[in-house]
């Protein structure tokens, strides 16, 4: 990129600073891009690569680390990632399409076995997508989750290390 997309004017490459990718509605902080910098209006644009295996990466990531009961947002952004809509998600669960709303606008706290259900059908529509057979462990998420979660919440940042999306997938190969 070599010009402002708002001024024309020329921009600054910037290196190894962390970029907080409000655009997913998630608290992520990207590490490893680069990201731009305009000399003349001082808009920052940030370079990401391979969006869609990052957006899979996320909703992974939320699906086997947070330990609380999955949040609002993180409700949204699992649902959005495997492109349904609210009420193609409320059918999977079996629930109606009022309860995902009020799940993903706070109104509601998600139920533990739906919680369950849906960490369980993103994970495999990864797989399904990815054409790869879940990783091995995959049931231990469950075995780790506490019982009952009213009241945790999850710490904010989601990190994780930027080769988990920004080198290819690695052939698999079955010996
Ligand atoms: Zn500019």
């Amino acid at each position: 990129m070599d010009k402002c997309y708002s001024c024309g004017g020329s921009v600054r490459v910037i290196k190894d600073q962390p970029y907080e990718y409000k655009e997913c509605g998630l608290p992520i902080v990207l590490r490893g891009i680069l990201q731009y910098t305009c000399e003349d209006c001082g808009e920052t644009y940030a370079s990401i690569p391979a969006m869609e295996k990052l957006h899979r990466v996320i909703g992974e990531i939320i699906c086997r680390e947070r330990k609380a009961l999955l949040q609002p947002d993180e409700i949204k952004f699992l649902r959005k990632n495997m492109q349904l809509k609210s009420k193609e998600l409320a059918q999977w669960l079996g629930v109606t399409p009022s309860t995902v709303s009020r799940w993903e606008n706070g109104k509601k706290d998600i139920g533990e076995s739906q919680d369950r259900l849906l960490r369980s059908i993103y994970l495999l529509s990864v797989s399904e997508k990815d054409h790869k057979a879940i990783s091995d462990g995959t049931t231990n998420i469950f075995k780790e989750l506490p019982q009952k979660r009213k009241k945790i919440k999850s710490p904010r940042e989601i990190s994780f290390n930027p080769q988990e999306w920004l080198l290819p997938d690695r052939d698999c190969c079955l010996t």
